[in-house]
């Protein structure tokens, strides 16, 4: 009876015949069928585990992804907030020209931020041009 047993363990039809043919007395049988299904079910779990396993190095790939990106992002944000004040400083610099104001004297002296040439222009004066090169500046 016993190799009867251990053959039918291995095909699931003769398994199942074995079992209809014996009924659901038999013991030896129902410890058999036990063992198979604990270790039917250990299975599962392993694959049900290495399942879970896989899922959780995919789930982990794409949150290191998504934080390189982030950090993608937060450097260039940086770099467009950095190339902003960059330029709203060359901006400044470029539209004020230097005053130079000399001490007893009524009129105020401009510094021509193109070629360099300092002159004088009157104090209320709203628009000058540089006498040397014609560059203009409002003041
Ligand atoms: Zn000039």
């Amino acid at each position: 009876m016993g190799d009867i047993i251990d053959g039918a363990l291995e095909d699931e039809k003769k398994l199942e015949l074995l079992r209809k043919l014996l009924g659901p007395s038999d013991p030896e049988l129902q410890l058999k069928l036990e063992e198979l299904r604990h270790k039917r079910m250990i299975d599962l779990y392993n694959l049900k585990l290495r399942y879970l396993e896989l899922k959780r190095d995919m789930m982990e790939s794409r949150r290191k992804r998504k934080m390189m990106a982030d950090a993608f992002k937060r450097v260039l944000r940086a770099a467009a907030r950095a190339l902003e004040e960059e330029g709203a400083r060359a901006e400044e610099a470029t539209s004020k020209p230097v005053e130079a104001k000399r001490p007893g004297q009524s009129v105020v002296h401009l510094k021509c931020e193109g070629c360099g040439a300092e002159f004088p222009v009157a104090p209320d004066a709203k628009a000058v041009a540089c006498p040397k090169c014609g560059a203009k500046y409002e003041r």
